[in-house]
C-alpha cells in the first residue's frame, strides 16, 4: 500500500519515536519490569495517547490504518510498552464512543494526553474465551453502583489511573453486562500480585479485586446491558493493534538478522552468502508482506465501517500474530546460539510476541469468528 502525505509523517514521527526513546530501553524495562511513565507522557504529547478517539474531547481523530501504522512502527522500538498503549487507546476509545457527555470530558482529554492511563478489564478466572459468562457484579445502590468480584489478566493493573470494567447488572447472559470507569484509589478495588510472564515482562499483569467496591452511577459507560457489545466493539480495533505491534516486532527481528547475517562468517564466508539463508529470508519477507496487506486491508474496513469489519479484523488478527511469531523465531534460528541471549534481544522479541496469539481473543476464537460467518453462506 502506497502512504499518503500525512501517513508518512505519522509513520515518520513515530518509527523516531521507536528509535530515539524505546528501543535503547526496551532491554532494561523488560528486565527491571517496568513500564515507564515518561515515555507514554512524551507518547500522549504526540497524540497517541487517543489515537482514532474523536477529536471533541481531545483525540487525535485519526483512523484505523493511522493507528495499525504507528503501532507497528512503535514496536520497532519496545513491543511491550507499544502493546500497552494500544490497550489504553482501546480503553479510551470506549469512555469517548459510548460515554455521556459528563463521562467523556472528565476522562478522556487527560486520557488522550496520557496524564491519565487506563486498563481493559473483561477476563476473570472462570471467563476467558468465553468472556459473556462473566461474574463480576455491579449492583444499583442509589446513585451508585457496588461491585464484587475479580479479573485476572489485566494488563497495567496497579499501574493504570482508570479501569474500563466490564460486569453484570442482571443475569441476561452478554446482554446483562454493562461498562464502568473506576478510579485506581476507589476503595475496594485491590490489585493481585504482578505475574512472572514469559513476555510483556515490562508490563504488569495482575488480578484485579473488587470488594463492595461503589462507583458513582455516572461512571457507567452508555447504557445498562450494553457493556458486552462496547467490549467487542473496542476489540475490533484492539485486535488490529495487537497484530500491528506484533508485525513491527518480526520485522525488527528480520531487520536485525538481515544486518547479522551478513557480519557472521562460518565455513570462510558470511552466513548471508548461503542461499539457504537467503531463501530464509526472502521467505520471511514475504510472509511479513502478506501480513501487512492483510491488516491494512482489515483496517481500512474498519475505518469504512463494512459489515464484514469484524470478520477482517478476525482474520488479520489471526494471521498476522501467527506470521510474526514465526519470522520472529525464524529471526532467532538465523542467529544461532547468539539468538537465544538476551543480548541480541532477539529472543524478547520472539517471547513479547507469543501472547499476541492468545490475547484480545485467541487465535482459536478468531477462527470461531470466521467460520461463524462462513457457515452463513
Ligand atoms: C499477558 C496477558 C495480558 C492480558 N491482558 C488482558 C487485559 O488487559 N484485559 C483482559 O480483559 N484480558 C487480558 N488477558 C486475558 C486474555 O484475553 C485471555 O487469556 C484470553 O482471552 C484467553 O482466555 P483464557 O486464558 O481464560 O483461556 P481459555 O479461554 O481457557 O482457553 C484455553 C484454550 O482453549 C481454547 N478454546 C477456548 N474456547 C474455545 C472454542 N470455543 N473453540 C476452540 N478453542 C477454544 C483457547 O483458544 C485456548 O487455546 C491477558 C492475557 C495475558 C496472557
Amino acid at each position: 500500500m502506497l502512504l499518503d502525505e500525512q501517513q508518512s509523517l505519522i509513520v515518520d514521527t513515530a518509527r523516531a519515536f521507536a528509535y530515539e526513546r524505546l528501543r535503547p530501553n526496551a532491554e532494561r524495562w523488560d528486565r527491571e519490569k517496568c513500564l515507564d511513565r515518561d515515555a507514554l507522557s512524551a507518547l500522549g504529547e504526540l497524540g497517541f495517547g487517543g489515537i482514532y478517539t474523536d477529536e471533541g474531547y481531545g483525540g487525535s481523530g485519526l483512523g484505523r490504518l493511522d493507528a495499525a501504522l504507528i503501532f507497528e512502527q512503535l514496536s520497532h522500538g519496545c513491543i511491550s510498552h507499544a502493546a500497552f498503549l494500544s490497550i489504553h487507546n482501546m480503553a479510551t476509545w470506549m469512555i469517548d464512543r459510548f460515554g455521556s457527555d459528563a463521562l467523556r470530558s472528565k476522562y478522556v482529554p487527560r486520557l488522550c494526553a496520557a496524564d491519565l492511563i487506563a486498563s481493559y478489564c473483561l477476563t476473570e478466572p472462570g471467563a476467558g474465551s468465553d468472556a459473556a459468562s462473566l461474574r463480576t457484579s455491579a449492583r444499583p445502590d442509589g446513585d451508585n453502583y457496588v461491585l464484587n468480584g475479580a479479573k485476572v489478566f489485566i494488563s497495567g493493573a496497579g499501574f493504570s489511573d482508570i479501569y474500563v470494567v466490564m460486569a453484570r447488572t442482571s443475569e441476561e447472559g452478554a446482554k446483562g453486562i454493562s461498562a464502568f470507569v473506576v478510579e485506581k484509589d476507589t476503595p475496594g478495588l485491590s490489585f493481585g500480585k504482578n505475574e512472572e510472564k514469559m513476555g510483556w515482562r515490562a508490563q504488569p499483569t495482575a488480578m484485579v479485586n473488587f470488594d463492595d467496591c461503589r462507583i458513582p452511577a455516572s461512571n457507567r459507560i452508555g447504557e445498562e446491558g450494553q457493556g458486552f457489545k462496547f467490549a467487542m466493539a473496542g476489540l475490533d480495533g484492539g485486535r488490529l493493534n495487537i497484530a500491528a505491534c506484533a508485525l513491527g516486532g518480526a520485522q525488527d527481528a528480520l531487520d536485525r538478522s538481515l544486518d547479522y547475517v551478513r557480519e557472521r562468517k562460518q565455513f570462510g564466508q558470511a552466513i548471508a552468502d548461503f542461499q539457504a539463508t537467503q531463501f530464509k529470508l526472502a521467505d520471511m519477507e514475504i510472509e511479513l508482506q502478506a501480513a501487512r496487506a492483510m491488516l491494512y486491508q482489515a483496517a481500512e474496513r474498519l475505518d469504512a465501517k463494512t459489515p464484514d469489519a469484524t470478520t477482517h479484523c478476525a482474520m488479520a488478527k489471526r494471521f498476522v500474530t501467527d506470521t510474526a511469531f514465526k519470522v520472529a523465531n525464524d529471526a532467532l534460528q538465523l542467529h544461532g546460539g547468539y539468538g537465544y541471549l538476551a543480548d541480541y534481544e532477539v529472543e524478547r522479541i520472539v517471547r513479547d510476541l507469543r501472547v499476541h496469539q492468545i490475547l484480545e481473543g485467541t487465535n482459536e476464537i478468531m477462527r470461531v469468528i470466521v467460520s461463524r460467518e462462513m457457515m452463513k453462506r
